[in-house]
């Protein structure tokens, strides 16, 4: 029974029923922005009694919560839904009865055509329009088939509800607040403008508030989220304008917030007073997840990425003036259309001269609608594969070296959520590296000092320092 339920109830006097406890099911495919997205739209679902499940088989209600950027995503999710309709049929024969909801940039890019496709769906749902799911619902059990792909004029985070106490509790001491949504950066092999639309910022106070509720639930680091979040702008409490730098200033007065980390970050937006956070507030985490996609100027402008190596390796040395111990992640893809073997080699130049803690790297793959998808002289996927499998190499090699130089550092260390052994803890080094140390559960939450004696292949090992 969830919370809310729980007060109606013990108000007997009051004519008001409870609504009945029914399940949902998320699954959530994607980015960070995708996982905060589910978090709020089953805290939106609550006050309809809606408890979340782990099993599907018994959920009233199953939403996939989309997402855009891999290839094949669309036929992933028809895929899926296929299975579903198979597990709504079968739970029909057994006289109950299973809604079945698209959520996220699928939903939004191919709406019309998930409903033609998947007779079994009953609502499809974009980013933008989140706050109207529980009417949509109603909407779905009076027999309608809704489709919700509009750009809301209204804020969406206004009508969401702010992040529950309880449910932030059990979800931990670390969480994500989407403080930006959109791109209007039109990078050619991207989906996202499309999908998620233009670039919205949202106000100062709701995101102090939102970050306020986190830390009294006891959340001790946040990362702001946006598609382009150091594109985020607001009017500040002085009046001013702000850019993210100011904003992280002022999240960092919340007293209890011990950490704070951004992504993902364009090149383009890495302004001054951001730059400057990170040499002043020691909240803030020396990593910094900086895509740059290509190593080669050529493949750059094709891409519309709108700044040249020299200028990114020349802001990375500013940032790391300001914050020299700052690790750096990034994005690439490999193979974009007319990328020649000498494009590569400089992209594989780029890395060495950049050097990367960590980093995620991918074939090219056309996505209907950009301009990407009009390009020709597409490159061969043998080849594609050969200088992906080359560029790994190197960006493995990077992180291991990475995680091999944190060997005998002592470092602080936010204890998380237990180990795979007993009397283990998982935490999180200031670079986002899953350290496993010996800890009482009771310590989750702390910061406490550890040095670091070993690393495996996706994490560090630790003892605390007395
Ligand atoms: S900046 Fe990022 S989100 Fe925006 S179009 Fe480029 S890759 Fe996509």
């Amino acid at each position: 029974m969830t919370q809310e339920i729980a007060v109606l109830s013990a108000k007997p006097d009051m004519a008001v029923e409870s609504p009945p406890v029914r399940k949902v099911f998320v699954k959530t495919y994607g980015c960070q922005m995708n996982v905060y997205d589910s978090d709020r739209m089953t805290d939106a679902l609550a006050k309809d009694g809606y408890v979340s499940t782990d099993v599907m088989e018994d959920a009233d209600l199953v939403l996939l919560n989309t997402c855009h950027i891999r290839e094949k995503a669309a036929e992933k999710v028809y895929s899926a839904l296929g299975r579903l309709r198979d597990l709504k049929k079968k739970k029909a024969g057994e006289g109950r009865e299973m809604m079945i909801g698209v959520a996220g940039c699928v939903a939004q890019a191919e709406g019309d055509e998930i409903l033609r496709r998947a007779p079994a769906v009953d609502l499809v749902i974009g980013p933008q329009t989140y706050h109207r799911l529980p009417e949509a619902l109603k909407r779905v059990k009076r027999g309608e088939r809704v489709l919700e792909t509009d750009y809301a004029i209204e804020d969406k985070f206004e009508h969401l509800p702010a992040p529950d106490k309880a449910k932030t509790r059990a979800r931990g001491v670390t969480a994500f607040l989407t403080v930006q949504e959109g791109c209007d950066k039109f990078c050619t092999f991207c989906v996202v403008p499309y999908t998620r639309g233009s670039e919205v910022s949202r106000p100062v106070a709701q995101i102090v508030a939102e970050a306020q509720k986190l830390v009294d639930a006891g959340v001790r680091e946040i990362t702001l989220l946006g598609q382009n979040v150091n594109a985020w702008h607001g009017v500040g409490a002085d009046g001013e304008q702000w850019g993210l730098g100011e904003l992280l200033n002022r999240l960092t007065r919340i007293e209890g917030l011990a950490r704070l980390r951004y992504t993902t970050s364009h090149p383009r937006d890495m302004d001054d007073s951001l730059i400057n956070a990170h040499r002043d507030l020691p909240q803030l985490m020396p990593y910094l997840h900086l895509p740059i996609q290509s190593g080669s100027n050529r493949i750059l402008k094709a891409m519309n990425r709108r700044h040249t190596t020299a200028e990114y390796i020349a802001l990375i040395a500013r940032i790391k003036a300001a914050r020299p111990d700052l690790a750096l992640s990034g994005d690439f893809i490999v193979g974009f259309p007319g990328e020649t073997d000498e494009d590569f080699e400089d992209t594989l130049r780029l890395v060495e001269t950049v050097g990367y803690a960590q980093a995620f790297s991918f074939k090219y793959s056309t996505r209907p609608g950009t301009p990407g998808a009009e390009l020709g002289d597409q490159v061969p996927e043998d080849v594609k594969a050969k200088r992906l499998e080359r560029l790994q190499a190197l960006l493995l090699e990077q992180q291991n070296a990475f995680a091999q130089a944190c060997i005998g550092k002592t470092i602080d260390l936010l204890l998380e959520k237990p180990g795979r052994m007993p009397g283990q803890l998982i935490g999180r080094s200031p670079w986002l590296q899953s350290v496993n140390v010996d800890a009482k559960s009771s310590q989750i939450g702390d910061i406490v000092s550890v040095r670091i004696t070993g690393a495996g292949p996706n994490s560090l090992f630790a003892e605390v320092v007395s």
